[in-house]
């Protein structure tokens, strides 16, 4: 079954969409975190960040950074956070990759994106080197 932003890159629902190339569309989020809170997606329904082919990778970073500034400037932000929920276990709820651009203001009172976890774990230099080793080998 099509993801909901299939529905909206194929028109069968409505969204408002603030930009559109070949292969990837901005729309604003439906239950927007901030005024300009806007949702950026690759137009072919891939569900995490690690699915996305190059080329279009590429393509979904040309067009947040083409839409950062300029949502950034519509809604007379001080700053943005932008952000993927990429797999449930992050609280990705639509299984089509998106990337948030949500405007922040001075004082708005939401959080910095280290927020996201209760605290952080305690680890050893031994750790620490083992995991860079880990992640060094596979990138
Ligand atoms: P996630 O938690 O998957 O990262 O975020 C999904 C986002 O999609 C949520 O912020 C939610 O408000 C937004 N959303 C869900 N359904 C629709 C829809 O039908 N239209 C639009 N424009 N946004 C949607």
């Amino acid at each position: 079954m099509s993801s909901i932003f299939t529905k909206i890159v194929e028109g069968e629902i409505p969204a408002r969409v603030v930009y559109e190339d070949e292969t990837t569309m901005a729309f604003l989020d439906a239950n927007p975190l901030a005024p300009g809170h806007t949702l950026v997606v690759p137009k072919a329904e891939y569900e995490r960040l690690n699915d996305v082919p190059p080329d279009v990778a590429a393509d979904l970073y040309a067009t947040l950074h083409e839409l950062v500034p300029a949502v950034e400037e519509a809604v007379d932000a001080d700053a943005t956070t932008v952000a993927f929920n990429n797999g449930e276990a992050a609280g990705q709820e639509v299984p089509h990759v998106h990337g948030h651009i949500v405007p922040r203001f001075e004082g708005d009172g939401g959080g910095p994106i280290h927020a996201i976890a209760p605290g952080s774990p305690d680890l050893s230099d031994d750790e620490l080197d083992g995991i860079a080793d880990e992640i060094e080998s596979r990138a």
